[in-house]
């Protein structure tokens, strides 16, 4: 029997989940992508011998769907710290995972830019943090910063603590982001931690990519539109289909759909980040940085080469700063150098600039602020289906678990 025709369009962890379980169902498909390479929004290039990535991301150990699906040793994990160096009041000051780095976390509960009870009330949004498993769906629909001030944070922990940490992974600082998605992405912090691939965050596309079919796979091939039944490149091409899975970004996908079956999404979250190198010694430890007082442009920083010093030539270290926003100055390279001068010392100004990434459509705010009830129905029409992260949630996980429920989905109508 002639099998059905099944083409996806785009290999970010979406399309690439997608590609996977319909591999392993045995059905043939076809995946294009507009880019030169498989990943999206998680690329790395290496540039003069260092490896950077498109963006500061790191992948959370505990995600359900990442541990399902990747080889975890294949991608030769680094974690981070589990703690952060906030820079407050004219210096860093260290809050440290009490249950990994006991020692520090006794030394921190000594330093009171953080009042003692909020450090008591960690302790105890933890054990509530450690009974969820999905975006947690039993809060009400609230902005995390109401979460947290409910909860009982002062002004000064949510400023210090809260807004920079969180900040920088929703790419917005109001913290207007859902307490359903904070609460869920705070238990994933908590049961394991942040981890970066000592190759870049590409290995993990790549490491989907592998494992597909030969010639399954089209680089360099962007669609111009989908209509029933067929895809039609910008070349001009035509590939007729059954069954055609979008797994663009919200925007992408929004100019592929016809008007009625997709909303104009909101403006996405942008971020810019900077690397530089210096040779000078750095702090010793792979932990996060944090700008406590707000003042930016710097929202957190990492030496990345304290966790993958292969990510640099022999004796350079390799350092990412990101912006939260997409900033338009001439100067934001020194901008950035004097206020890493404040938290590193006089050496900073002296760091050697890199490469700036800046990512416009980093993240769709949409369902951030409203993750509703459950991830949005991956089938569109009749033969048409959709996945990426702003269908599931906004990470490297509901990426990879909307590509998982659109094969599903595809599987389903085959029969
Ligand atoms: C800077 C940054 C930091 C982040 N930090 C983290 C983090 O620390 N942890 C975390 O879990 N998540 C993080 N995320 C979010 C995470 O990376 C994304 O949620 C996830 O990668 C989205 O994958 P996707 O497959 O849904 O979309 P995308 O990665 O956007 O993939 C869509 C693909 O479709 C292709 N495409 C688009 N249009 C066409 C077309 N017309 N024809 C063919 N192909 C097309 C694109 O080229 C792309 O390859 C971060 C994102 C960014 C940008």
């Amino acid at each position: 029997m002639k099998q059905p025709a099944i083409v996806i369009i785009g290999a970010g962890l979406a399309g690439l989940s997608c590609a996977r379980w319909l591999a392993r169902a045995g059905r043939p498909f076809q995946v294009l992508e507009a880019g030169d390479a498989v990943g999206g929004r998680v690329r790395s290039d290496g540039v003069d011998g260092f490896l950077l990535d498109r963006g500061f991301q790191v992948l959370l150990t505990a995600y359900p769907e990442a541990r399902r699906v990747l080889d975890f040793d294949g991608l030769h994990l680094r974690q981070l710290y589990r703690g952060a160096d906030v820079f407050c009041q004219g210096r860093l000051h260290r809050l440290a995972d009490p249950f990994h780095h006991p020692v520090d976390a006794v030394r921190s509960l000594m330093d009171d830019f953080i009042p003692w009870m909020d450090k008591w009330r960690t302790l105890i949004l933890w054990k509530e943090a450690a009974a969820t498993f999905a975006v947690e769906r039993r809060l009400p629909e609230m902005r995390t910063e109401d979460y947290l001030r409910d909860f009982g944070f002062s002004p000064e922990t949510i400023d210090r603590f809260f807004r920079p940490f969180f900040g920088g992974v929703f790419l917005e600082k109001d913290l207007r982001t859902s307490a359903r998605i904070f609460l869920f992405l705070y238990s994933m912090f908590q049961k394991g931690g942040a981890a970066i691939p000592a190759h870049g965050m590409q290995a993990i596309p790549d490491q989907l990519a592998v494992a597909l079919p030969p010639g399954s796979l089209r680089l360099n091939c962007p669609v111009a539109a989908i209509q029933p039944g067929r895809v039609i490149l910008e070349s001009g091409e035509q590939i007729l289909a059954d069954h055609i899975i979008l797994a663009v970004a919200e925007e992408a996908a929004f100019h592929l759909l016809p008007p009625s079956m997709m909303e104009k999404p909101k403006p996405p979250r942008s971020t810019t980040c900077l690397y530089f190198t210096t040779t000078d010694p750095m702090p010793g430890r792979p932990i996060l940085y944090l700008d406590g007082e707000n003042r930016g442009p710097v929202n957190n920083a990492c030496v990345l080469t304290q966790a993958c010093p292969e990510r640099a030539p022999q004796g350079h270290h390799l350092i990412s700063t990101s912006i939260i926003g997409a900033p338009c100055s001439n100067e934001l390279e020194d901008v950035v150098r004097e206020q890493m001068a404040r938290w590193f010392g006089p050496g900073a100004r002296r760091w050697r600039h890199l490469r700036t990434y800046q990512i416009r459509q980093a993240q769709p705010e949409g369902r951030q602020l409203h993750p509703g009830d459950g991830p949005l129905p991956a089938l569109l029409a009749p033969g048409l289906y959709r996945c990426g992260d702003y269908v599931e949630d906004v990470s490297i996980n509901g990426a990879l678990l909307s590509g998982h429920r659109a094969a599903e989905a595809v599987l389903e109508a085959i029969g």
